[in-house]
């Protein structure tokens, strides 16, 4: 008999007694096309029996998956109908089939026969034909509810949904999503066993929501367990991962064991120890390629190099200073002995509170190698520090670590550089601050010189105070007027006004020349500078108050000895063959006397040692003739400065930042409407003495036989040649007034005089400062009388004696003395009277 079985719109008619194919953990659904493997030998007969006879089958479920040859009473009652799509059998025996649900079926009687079950079935659609309704909702929600469960289950993939999706009826949708569902096969045959569509879709949906939230619960537990767990694994993997980076960079793990034992065995504050032993342990956690980890690693490098409680003993020995001093430096004994003052205090107090002492002077008269000595005396080490252009407080007291690139300032540098708590630190030209918006570098080095705050410092890139209370700081300065007021007034101020000709020759002869021979690895024995010749280098090659250019020169005298000494041959002293070389080099002679600078290049040649000759030694000797060849031409024309008498001329004397120096005035007088022109090197204030000067003319010109009305009538032109500018601009009142009479007058005025000092509308002469620089210039000029005020007078017993016996000062109160001395054939009323002066004990007469 045959049955009518539908399946949406299809209708298929089938036999109303098939083949039973026993399922053991599967349940299929109408619609859904399965492969089956199979084997049992019921099974495999069901299959045969079909294949003959229509092609379809009645697949139930299996109660129990167990039961190896299951009898009517181990099946359910509801199967599917299936068609046998395709029957493949494998070689190991088995067989695999592909089928397809066609429709539900209710088993209405079992029967065995030929070796398998037979079930007569009746047909148990889902949707009665008669009555199909609408369930659209319930199928949405069903669908909706899948694609969650999809998402959320791993096993099953998303693109089931879409195809679940894309099927035409709730029907079709519901065994789909039945048949996809991951659940025990007895689940899914209770959704099988379903009465109706509704009843099935209802069943899935409640299904579907306690799998999601199963599936949820799941995926939290998962996830928490996996959290912590990966927490611990990530931690793990870093870990080994920054291990394997520090091998390959070289920095084993003994890199930081190093760091640490070396920060536990240097001597540090504890909070300094601390501090390094903190950032040592972020440096450990971080990746050595971080930035980072190269700011922490600085740190921890800079606590270690500097010096916290590493100290040298003090030698406070005030003789054995003494004989220090003296070794490395000539005359000077003025300061010699304030420094030595300093040194018992120091040996006498044991601390160094106090001010801090200042040498001022111009360049090159051995500030810095002072500061180099008194750490030599006093058995330190030593360091410098240049504040030249230093405007930034942050150079003094550093970077915050903030900034990339951040370092201590330059005093935690020097102190690195000393490697001692206790160095003498030389701040190099603390007139030379500047001080702009980066804020003010002067204030931040008040903290580090006073005693009361400098034992606590703070650079901004340490953070960590830093003692410098054990350090003895000692400043230089070309001049005073620029070093900030409070600065000023912590320093005691040692004055170096520079060298007269007679000292420089010393410093050459004892100082420089060994330096330079030794340095130049020259013989001390045989190479000679003859004191002509070094006389030469300071006139004609320099012209300075210290002695660096000078030393300059010499070093370059020395190279070319060295240079020529190299070059000749032992058995050849002189290479005759460079001539222009030859004449300062001279052959020794037996007696071991030099002979003079001969010019030796023809008679080299003609007795030139033979090769057996012993070894000679050959003497070098510069003189005077020699610097042209060694040196080059000499820039100083020592005529330069004449000492002629001139009209319009007359020589003042300034006090430069770079010490004294003449100053020639010269001022033209010429026709014209009374204009003044003023040109060289003019500040506001030698502007204000060219005026004074000119009023004083005025209100003078009766007595000086000048035209009344010269100031309408003539202009002037008043020129003061260009060169260092005058520290001191009103000292040159009255050599300018004395060029404007002279040149008004047409009288000459006297040149070997040179002259200083302030004037006043009605002629007085005021005092001026630097006296001391500007005699020591007059006198290197070559300078006979020197006019000054008579305010400065007390001041000539400090003067170099050398000076003093070489130069007349002639101390005056009024210009009208100045005249009277400088301009020679002045008529009366000016009559020359003599000025005779005593101070204290030292006549200084006028000489003429
Ligand atoms: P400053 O710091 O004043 O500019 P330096 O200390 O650099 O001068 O001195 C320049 C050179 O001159 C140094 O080699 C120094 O040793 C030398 N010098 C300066 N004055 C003397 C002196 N009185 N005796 C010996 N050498 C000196």
């Amino acid at each position: 008999m045959a049955l009518i079985l539908t399946r949406d719109t299809e209708r298929f008619e089938v036999p109303d007694r098939l083949p039973v194919l026993p399922l053991r953990d599967v349940v299929v659904f109408p619609y859904v096309v399965m492969p089956l493997l199979i084997g049992r030998s019921q099974s495999l007969a069901a299959v045969d029996t079909a294949a003959g006879d229509g092609n379809v089958v009645l697949l139930v479920a299996q109660r129990n998956a167990e039961q190896q040859d299951p009898a009517a009473g181990d099946l359910y009652r509801i199967g599917v109908v299936a068609r046998l799509m395709q029957v493949v059998r494998l070689p190991n025996g088995t067989t695999k089939i592909l089928v397809e649900g066609i429709a539900r079926a209710r088993v209405t009687r079992y029967a065995t026969s030929g070796g398998m079950l037979r079930a007569t079935i009746a047909p148990e659609p889902f949707v009665d034909p008669g009555e199909p309704g609408d369930h659209s909702a319930l199928g949405r929600r069903v669908l909706s509810l899948f694609e969650e469960y999809v998402s959320l289950h791993r096993r099953i993939p998303a693109e089931v949904v879409t195809l679940v999706q894309a099927t035409a009826s709730e029907e079709r949708q519901a065994c789909a999503v039945a048949a996809h569902l991951a659940v025990r096969h007895d689940v899914r045959q209770t959704l099988l066993d379903a009465p109706t569509l509704p009843a099935l879709l209802t069943q899935l949906a409640q299904l579907l929501a306690a799998e999601i939230e199963i599936l949820r619960l799941e995926r939290k537990i998962e996830d928490d367990v996996r959290g912590s767990l990966f927490q611990n694994q990530r931690e793990f993997y870093l870990q080994e991962q920054l291990k394997a980076i520090h091998r390959e960079l070289g920095q084993e793990d003994d890199d930081f064991g190093e760091l640490e034992a070396a920060i536990e065995k240097k001597a540090l504050p504890e909070v300094v120890q601390a501090r390094a032993f903190r950032e040592l342990r972020k440096l450990r956690r971080m990746s050595p390629l971080s930035p980072e980890a190269t700011v922490a690693r600085n740190f921890v490098d800079w606590v270690l190099a500097l010096p916290w409680t590493e100290r040298t003993d003090d030698a406070l020995d005030v003789a054995k200073a003494r004989v220090v001093l003296d070794e490395d430096h000539y005359g000077l004994a003025e300061v010699k002995e304030r420094i030595l003052d300093y040194i018992a205090v120091l040996s006498l107090v044991g601390k160094l509170e106090g001010p801090i002492l200042c040498l001022v002077g111009p360049p090159g008269v051995g500030k810095t190698s002072l500061g180099r000595s008194v750490a030599r005396a006093l058995g330190r080490r030593f360091a410098r520090m240049s504040l030249g252009g230093v405007r930034d407080e942050a150079e003094i007291r550093g970077h915050r670590r903030t900034y990339i690139g951040a370092m201590p300032g330059r005093v935690i540098q020097a102190m690195r550089r000393a490697e001692v708590v206790n160095p003498v630190i030389l701040l190099d030209e603390i007139d030379k601050l500047g001080q702009d918006y980066r804020g003010d570098p002067a204030s931040a080095l008040l903290e580090v010189l006073d005693p009361e705050q400098n034992r606590t410092f703070s650079d901004h890139y340490l953070e960590v105070d830093y003692d410098l209370s054990h350090v003895l700081f000692i400043t230089t300065a070309n001049s005073l007027s620029t070093i900030p007021e409070p600065l000023r007034d912590r320093m005691e101020i040692i004055r170096l006004p520079g060298y007269l000709d007679m000292e420089k020759q010393a410093i050459a002869r004892q100082f420089l020349i060994p330096k330079q021979i030794q340095q130049n690895g020259l013989d001390p024995a045989s190479v000679t500078f003859e004191p002509e010749a070094v006389s030469a280098i300071i006139h004609r090659y320099t012209r300075e108050a210290g002695v660096r250019d000078l030393e300059r020169r010499l070093a370059r005298v020395a190279r070319k000895l060295a240079r020529r000494r190299a070059e000749s041959a032992p058995a050849a002293p002189i290479q005759a063959s460079d001539p222009a070389e030859a004449p300062a080099t001279e052959v020794s002679v037996p007696s071991g006397k030099r002979s003079r600078s001969r010019k030796v290049a023809s008679v080299q040649t003609a007795e030139a040692p033979s090769p057996a000759a012993p070894q000679v030694v050959v003497p070098q000797s510069v003189g005077p003739d020699d610097l042209r060849m060694l040196l080059g031409v000499a820039p100083y024309d020592p005529d330069d400065t004449s000492l002629e008498d001139k009209v319009g001329v007359a020589t003042g004397l300034a006090y430069t930042s770079v010490g004294g120096e003449t100053l020639e005035i010269e001022v033209a007088v010429v026709r014209g409407r009374g204009k003044v022109q003023l040109t060289g090197t003019l500040g506001d204030v030698m502007k204000e003495s060219a005026s004074a000067a000119l009023s004083y003319a005025r209100s003078r010109a009766a007595a000086l036989g000048i035209d009344r009305d010269f100031h309408r009538s003539r202009d002037l032109h008043v020129h003061i040649p260009a060169g260092a500018t005058p520290k001191d601009g009103p000292s040159a009142g009255i050599a300018i007034a004395t060029a404007v009479i002279s040149a008004l007058t047409g009288r000459p005025v006297r040149g070997d005089t040179a002259m200083t000092g302030e004037i006043t509308l009605r002629g007085r002469v005021l005092p001026i400062g630097g006296l001391k620089e500007k005699s020591v210039a007059a006198h290197r000029n070559g300078i006979a009388n020197v006019i000054i005020p008579y305010g400065n007078a007390r001041e000539l017993e400090e003067l170099p004696a050398e000076v003093l016996a070489a130069v007349h000062f002639h101390p005056v109160r009024t210009m009208d003395e100045v005249m009277a001395f400088v301009l020679r054939g002045v008529a009366a009323p000016l009559a020359e009277m003599p000025i005779t002066t005593a101070v204290d004990g030292a006549a200084v007469s006028v000489a003429h």
